[in-house]
Formats: C-alpha cells, structure tokens, sequence
C-alpha cells in the first residue's frame, strides 16, 4: 500500500483516484470544483481544502489538469509542500514546453518526475484500462510502475523528460487526420452510391485500415460499439481532440516542422466545434462534412 495524492478530480483524475483507493492505496485529493471533492470522497478518497494539504504525506503525486499552466501553477505549489523525494507524476495533455518545465522545476526541488498521458479516455480512466505515454528517467518512470498499473493495462516508456507528452500529440495528430479522411471517404462513397458496410467491409481489411475505420467507424452499422451508433455520445470529445491538435501545431511550430495536414485537421476540428460546440466524440467530424456537401 502507498500514500498517493490526486491532485485534480475531474473525468479523469476523479475514477483514477477512485481505482487507487479500491487498490488498497491510501489515496488523498484535491479540487476546487465541490461536484469532484464530494464525488471523490464517495469512492473512499480522503479530501483535503487545499493541494498542499493533500501531499503533505504523499509518496506519489498525480496530477490530472486541464493545461500547462494549471499544471505549472500547481507543481508550484506542491512541489515545496511535498515529503522530500516524492515522486510527480502528470497524467494531464499539456504542451511540450510546460511539461519540460514541470520536470526541471520537480528536480531542482528534488523530486523525481514523469509524464504520462493517456489514452483511453474516460471509460478507460474508470475501467483501469489506460494507455499511459511515460517519459521521464527510467527509475522514475520504474518508480511509477505499480501506481500506473493499477490505472491501466500499458504503459509505454517513450523517453526522457517529455517525451510522453510528444509521443501523444503524434499520435493524435494522426488520429485526428485520419478521422477527417475517413469521413471523407464515407461521404464520398454514399453520393456514388456505395454502401457503408461495403466500404468498411473493404478498407477494415485493406490498406486503408487505421483505428478511425476498424474501431471509431463514423457512421453507424459497422462497428456496433463506436459512437456514431449512439448519435456521437460518449467517446472522445471533438474539443479535446482539437485541443490535442493546437498542442501539436503548437509543439510544431516550435520545432521549426510544417505539419500541412495537421494544420488542416486542426482548422478543420476549430470550424466544427465552433459551429457545434456540443460535446460530441470527434467523429462526428462527418456531419460537418456531409453539411459542406449538401
Ligand atoms: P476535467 O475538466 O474534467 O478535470 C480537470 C479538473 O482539474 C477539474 O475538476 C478542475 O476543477 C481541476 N482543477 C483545475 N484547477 C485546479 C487546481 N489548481 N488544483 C486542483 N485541481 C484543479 O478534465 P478531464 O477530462 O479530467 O481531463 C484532464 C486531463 O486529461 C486533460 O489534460 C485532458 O486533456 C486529459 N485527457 C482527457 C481525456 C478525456 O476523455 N476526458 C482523455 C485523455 C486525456
């Protein structure tokens, strides 16, 4: 059993700390928002008034927050009031550059550090079933092992400080092109004529197959499970997709790289959630592209 603090009780950070406290662990949190403090002492998380309060005792710290500077303006406060030599690890998407700067201001307070992003969402974060992206020194990253597994199934050592976080911009990067292309594709094919079941039938075994057909199909029939059979609920939200992209183009830019196709998903996901702001997963990029193409 260890003493772990969550600092950050969201969608995510809120059933991650509930896991650990299930596990045995001896979990202590802190939110501001009333709705995750009161949830998450529901699911057997000791909560504290204040962040500080919450790690006083910690050996482990998670953190799971909306951005970089969350993330930085919380290390600020945590690092300082944390035993020394606990271990920080955040499981927030933030940018490159934040998280850098959160692993060298762990160390100059001494405190070994990883970052871990994850995928798999919030069914995941409450099933146990993450992915996590790690980056960090590799005993640090050895340090957070047992935590991390109770919290998911993987966890992929990506590389130094940072490189966690790279590792999921690239991927979603990916995903969020990909998932454009494959609506395109559907949309295309339904105003020649051609059936759904018939294009997934041929693309889920050929060389156009990627997650954004075989597991996320955009229109509903051909893989019960994705969200398009539920009228997009659920999933992963278009607006974090298109976070996760800005942080790409952000990273990009920085890097001196010109990523064209990301650069148009990211356009592409801003117009939609602009026009829809409804929280919807990120295939119902496929409405706006039947919309354009009345
Ligand atoms: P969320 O908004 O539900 O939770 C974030 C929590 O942080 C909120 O409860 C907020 O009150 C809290 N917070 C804000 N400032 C704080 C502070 N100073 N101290 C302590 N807590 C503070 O967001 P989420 O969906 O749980 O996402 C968290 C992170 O996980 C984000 O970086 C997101 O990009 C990433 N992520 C989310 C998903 C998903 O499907 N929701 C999937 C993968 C990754």
């Amino acid at each position: 059993m260890s003493r772990i603090a969550v600092v950050g009780l969201g969608n995510m950070g809120g059933p991650m700390a509930a896991n650990l406290a299930a596990a045995g662990h001896e979990v202590t949190g802190y939110d501001p928002a009333p709705g995750a403090r009161e949830a998450a002492a529901a699911a057997g998380v000791t909560v504290r008034p204040t962040g500080p309060g919450a790690v006083r005792a910690a050996e482990v710290v998670i953190t799971m927050l909306p951005t970089g500077e969350h993330v930085l303006g919380v290390y600020d406060e945590l690092l300082p009031a944390a035993p020394d030599g606990a271990l920080f690890v955040d499981c927030s998407t933030i940018d490159v550059a934040s998280a850098r700067a959160a692993h060298e201001r762990a160390a100059a307070t001494g405190h070994p550090s990883v970052d871990a992003p994850v995928s798999g969402g919030v069914v995941g974060a409450e099933a146990g079933t993450l992915t996590f992206m790690a980056g960090g020194e590799q005993a640090a990253v050895d340090a957070a092992g047992p935590v991390l597994a109770v919290l998911g199934k993987r966890t992929v050592h990506c590389g130094g400080p940072s490189a966690g976080q790279v590792a999921k911009m690239c991927n979603n990067m990916v995903l969020g092109a990909s998932m454009i292309a494959v609506s395109e594709a559907f949309v295309l094919a339904e105003r020649l004529g051609l059936e759904p079941q018939a294009l997934f039938d041929v693309m889920s075994t050929s060389s156009g197959q990627c997650w954004a057909v075989s597991t996320n199909c955009p229109v509903p029939g051909p893989v019960p499970t994705s969200p398009a059979n539920r009228a997009f609920s659920g999933g992963f939200a278009a607006q974090l997709m298109l976070k996760d992209l800005r942080l790409a183009d952000a990273a990009a830019a920085e890097a001196g790289v010109e990523p064209v196709i990301g650069r148009l998903a990211t356009a592409r996901y801003a117009e939609f959630v602009t026009r829809d702001p409804r929280t919807q997963d990120f295939s119902a990029i496929i409405t706006d592209i039947r919309r354009a193409h009345p």
